[in-house]
């Protein structure tokens, strides 16, 4: 790899959420979360891999009791279309029976994989249900899902950064951008 081209901010073609501005929402909304379920001990469900920088960051931000497991779906593979067919990658550790559960999601896009984990984690009888996504993209819904916690609706446009990728990169970006039109050449 050449040392010089590897910088993962010169490949972003625009911000469109700084990292001041999510620190902030994080905040209201870790304050909102440990408000609605004082007393209740939810389980924080993080599906991976993009929601683990949001659950690290929601979590500092929360102050009840609560605990943290982990799901792995997979639908996109190397594109950045929505292959459409969900499938369950890596299930999770511990039972939801009876707990109050609260999914955490980076992006809510076409809705196709909330849609199947709702239906999936409903038969396991959990308490109560609810999701928190970072962010939403509502002109590209093709099922409704209702959102408890939204950080940001934004326009239809792919994008990377505070855990979200693209083919594995800009995880790690502290911000949400837009990629340059020549990375996606490059990659074919
Ligand atoms: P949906 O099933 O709602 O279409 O897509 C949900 C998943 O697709 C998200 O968890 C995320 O992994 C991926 N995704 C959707 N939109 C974007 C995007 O703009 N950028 C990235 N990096 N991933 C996305």
């Amino acid at each position: 790899m050449n040392k010089k081209t590897d910088n993962i901010h010169q490949d972003i073609e625009k911000v469109l959420i700084d990292s001041e501005t999510i620190n902030k929402k994080i905040k209201e909304l870790g304050e909102k979360i440990s408000c609605d379920y004082k007393g209740k001990n939810p389980v924080l469900i993080a599906i991976l891999k993009g929601s683990v920088i949001l659950l690290s960051d929601l979590l500092k931000a929360i102050d009840i009791n609560c605990s943290i497991d982990f799901i792995e779906v997979s639908s996109y593979g190397e594109n950045t279309e929505s292959s459409g067919v969900v499938k369950l990658v890596m299930d999770l550790r511990e039972s939801i029976e009876n707990r109050h559960v609260l999914l955490i999601e980076d992006i809510v896009d076409t809705g196709l994989t909330m849609e199947y984990l709702r239906e999936n984690l409903l038969t396991r009888h959990p308490a109560s249900f609810k999701i928190c996504s970072l962010l939403s993209k509502p002109d590209r819904r093709r099922v409704s899902i209702d959102l408890d916690y939204c950080g940001f609706e934004i326009p239809d446009d792919f994008v990377v950064g505070y855990g979200l990728d693209y083919n594995e990169k800009y995880r790690n970006l502290d911000y949400i951008g837009t990629l340059k039109k020549r990375i996606y050449k490059k990659n074919g």
